[in-house]
């Protein structure tokens, strides 16, 4: 008899996710004819619905975070402004029972720009001060897997996710998405990069309007879930996300767009007017047209979705150096509190700032050009300083031109510093050790270098290590003779070598009342 043919785990998780694939999932739902259709009413006051912002407060709030991109701030602004407030409007339309369809453009945004200059920056901090959900994916990682439109619907998931399960906030969330230059098909070649182009498609029935089912038609252990639920009689909840009131931001630095501005400007010009001079370099920026993005390789439905359209500007050393001291989000605070939660307080000073900003500048990744600098600049003072003693450091040109040499030299001075602390440690514990007594009770230098070197070696805190070592001198004291009135009671050496030998000897002298052996005095004090 042959074996009965079971598949394995992995092969049967693939077929059954290709069985609930061609049995259950839903074609992507036509969107309803018009926005105008009965608004979801929810009983909560959700942020979203209480927007009031103005275009002018939305762009000062940025303005705390990010430096330049001047005319992104305004652009983004005026969007979300828009966005919103129709929110707001076909809300309060529903509650009044008015179900009319309502005209509306929807505010979708492309933003251009390089990388590392504030784009994804500008939008979180959007979403942030609206107080609405939102996600950021890179386009590229749909068009590397095969099941595209899943994977995009997964962006309206994951804002139901960030929206703890509220669907109707994640149906006013934000969705990013970054480097859709990527998904570019190559300009007027049919045929080829098809994945780029369903990639367009599937974004663009989402920018649109479309039903997103809560659940990944994919997601086997999600549609079990589903099924055990609904076996169990919990009533089904919402079953999808409507896309019509979610904000769509896309961007990418689109590095050819440039050429094909010029280029279409060119013939434009043939015989009327000279050739633009290097005064306009920057604002071929902002006469970027539909069709220069469909020369790129974008799909004219998919731009005619985006109809806000605005550049973000390169950052010049100048910005990244006021990037580091104005905005609130400057990577030097996050130093200054990794530094601090060691008890080092780091400082910056002018000189080093302009550096950091210069060498972040060649390293042509924006502002994150910073991080890296700072990264690689402060590293080892980051391994080498915690622990080490150092209470302080300042960075300035000297600290970035000789690294080595001033990491030395704070080890060594740090190494001092913590040598103090423990000596005096040591010094207090003793002080207190004699109060009892009204006794002045001090080690003498020798013991105080022996117990400190005994704490380091042993890596034990001193406080623990005397009261270890002098755990019988309390009550052992009593017994000893007291030194001349004004001296204090010096502990040598030998009382650190043997304590209980030490203390012996004291108590058998004052026993004996030997005038020749008197108790070892200090000073006068
Ligand atoms: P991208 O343009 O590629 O989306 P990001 O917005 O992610 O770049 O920028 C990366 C980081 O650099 C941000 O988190 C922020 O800390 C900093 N940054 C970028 N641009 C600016 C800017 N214009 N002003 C202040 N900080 C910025």
């Amino acid at each position: 008899m042959s074996e009965p043919n079971l598949p394995g785990p992995d092969e049967l998780q693939r077929r059954l996710q290709a069985f609930l694939q061609t049995a259950f999932q839903q074609p992507a739902s036509p969107a309803p004819e018009s926005a105008g259709g009965p608004e979801p009413v929810a009983g909560d006051t959700d942020d979203v619905f209480n927007f009031h912002l103005t275009p002018r407060e939305i762009k000062a709030h940025l303005d705390r975070y990010v430096i330049k991109q001047d005319e992104a701030k305004k652009v983004l602004s005026i969007a979300v402004c828009d966005h919103y407030n129709h929110a707001k409007f076909l809300r309060e339309r529903a509650r009044r029972g008015e179900t009319a369809p309502v005209e509306y453009a929807k505010q979708n945004v492309i933003v251009t720009g390089p990388t590392g200059v504030g784009k994804t920056y500008l939008v979180r901090h959007i979403a942030e001060l609206i107080g609405v959900p939102f996600v950021k994916a890179d386009a590229t990682k749909f068009s590397e897997t095969g099941y595209v439109g899943g994977d995009v619907e997964d962006l309206v998931r994951e804002l139901v996710q960030k929206a703890d399960g509220d669907t109707e906030r994640a149906e006013h969330g934000i969705v990013y998405i970054d480097e859709v230059d990527k998904i570019a098909t190559s300009g007027n070649m049919i045929g080829r990069d098809v994945s780029g182009r369903g990639v367009q498609t599937a974004l663009l029935k989402l920018m649109e309007e479309t039903e997103v089912p809560l659940r990944n038609p994919m997601d086997l252990a999600g549609q079990m879930q589903a099924v055990v639920e609904l076996q169990r009689g919990s009533k089904p909840g919402r079953q999808a996300v409507n896309t019509r009131s979610i904000l769509f931001i896309v961007s990418g630095a689109f590095p050819r767009l440039k050429e094909i501005v010029e280029k279409r400007r060119k013939q434009a010009q043939i015989g009327f007017a000279a050739p633009a001079g290097p005064a306009e370099d920057r604002a071929w920026q902002h006469g970027v047209t539909t069709a220069d993005l469909i020369e790129y390789g974008m799909e004219a439905e998919f731009v005619g979705r985006l109809p806000v359209r605005v550049a973000c500007e390169e950052l010049t050393a100048a910005d990244l150096r006021k990037i580091l001291s104005e905005s609130e989000g400057s990577v030097l605070r996050q130093y200054e509190r990794a530094f601090l939660a060691f008890g080092i307080e780091a400082v910056f000073d002018d000189a080093a700032l302009d550096r950091i900003a210069a060498l972040a500048a060649e390293e042509g990744t924006g502002a994150r050009g910073l991080l890296t600098v700072c990264e690689r600049l402060l590293r080892d003072f980051k391994f080498e300083l915690p622990g080490s003693g150092a209470t302080s450091l300042r960075i300035d040109l000297d600290l970035i031109e000789r690294p080595a040499e001033r990491l030395a030299q704070l080890r060594s001075s740090g190494q001092d510093e913590r040598l103090r602390v423990l000596r005096r440690s040591a010094e207090e514990f003793v002080e207190r050790l004699g109060q009892p007594q009204g006794l002045s009770l001090k080690f003498a230098p020798e013991a105080l270098d022996l117990l400190v070197a005994m704490a380091v070696n042993g890596q034990r805190p001193v406080r623990e290590l005397c009261a270890d070592l002098f755990k019988d001198y309390e009550f052992g004291l009593r017994l000893v003779k007291r030194p001349p009135a004004g001296r204090p009671l010096l502990l040598p050496r030998e009382a650190v070598e043997s304590p209980d030998k030490f203390l012996s000897d004291l108590v058998v002298r004052a026993y004996r009342g030997d005038p020749s052996d008197e108790t070892p005095a200090g000073p006068a004090s």
